[in-house]
């Protein structure tokens, strides 16, 4: 079967989207994670594994699988990386083709998948775009389809860390913009070729810059709609 990111046909391995160590804090002691509902039939349900898919050869697993170890080890330890705490974290000295990497072939999976999950991402003509940007390993500037990743707080001093939503599409500004959650919080890309007029913009500095600083703002999480859209929800799903 053709590999959607090389185009060679070989054997295609079972591939994440999603990497699994974010889903990690959602495991409980049976290895099943919780699956927010998508509509009021569906309740919590349970699932063994991480959503999974057949997309991409053994080469280019491996090759987007070092960039997911990257930020893996940022994450969840073992990288010396020099981390500020305050609002907003500083994260200094991150290697930004690699990790901008990691952001690009998340959206670019989740865009490419077949799965129920991820059918509200579609990124029309820069899907083949990012590809070539993952095929050719060139990670673009800043502006070049840049990721506005703000954390969730849940309480003073914890950090959302066990929720995965189905990403969604949502116009910001003017902006094309993609909403996922994971990893502690919100990931926005901005989709289109008119990134460049952000560079004014109040945000521009929390998108990943080309000499390795992240800035990461903390937001509680009784600021967001979206929150507490999602309370009342789940009162009115577990009523009975
Ligand atoms: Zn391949």
């Amino acid at each position: 079967m053709k590999c959607k990111l090389c185009h060679n046909d070989k054997e295609l391995r079972n591939s994440h989207i999603i990497p699994e160590f974010f889903y990690k804090p959602l495991y409980d002691k049976r290895h099943r994670f919780n699956v927010i509902p998508l509509n009021e039939e569906q309740k919590f349900r349970y699932e063994q594994k991480g959503l999974r898919e057949r997309l991409l050869c053994d080469d280019c697993e491996n090759k987007l699988s070092k960039w997911e170890d990257y930020v893996r080890r940022i994450f969840y330890g073992g990288k010396e990386i020099l981390i500020t705490n305050g609002n907003p974290i500083k994260i200094e000295g991150l290697d930004y083709a690699k990790f901008k990497f990691f952001q690009l072939s998340l959206l670019w999976r989740a865009s490419i998948s077949e799965l129920d999950f991820f059918k509200g991402v579609s990124l029309g003509p820069h899907e083949e775009k990012i590809r070539q940007m993952l095929l050719n390993e060139d990670p673009g500037s800043k502006l070049k389809y840049p990721c506005l990743f703000i954390m969730v707080l849940m309480e003073p001093n914890k950090v959302l860390d066990d929720f995965i939503y189905p990403p969604i599409f949502l116009r910001i500004n003017g902006h094309r913009t993609y909403r996922f959650i994971f990893g502690g919080g919100f990931w926005i890309y901005f989709v289109s070729s008119h990134t460049k007029m952000l560079n004014s913009s109040k945000i521009s500095k929390f998108f990943l810059n080309e000499n390795g600083l992240l800035l990461i703002p903390l937001i509680p999480a009784n600021r967001i709609d979206f929150f507490l859209n999602l309370a009342k929800d789940f009162v009115k799903y577990n009523k009975n």
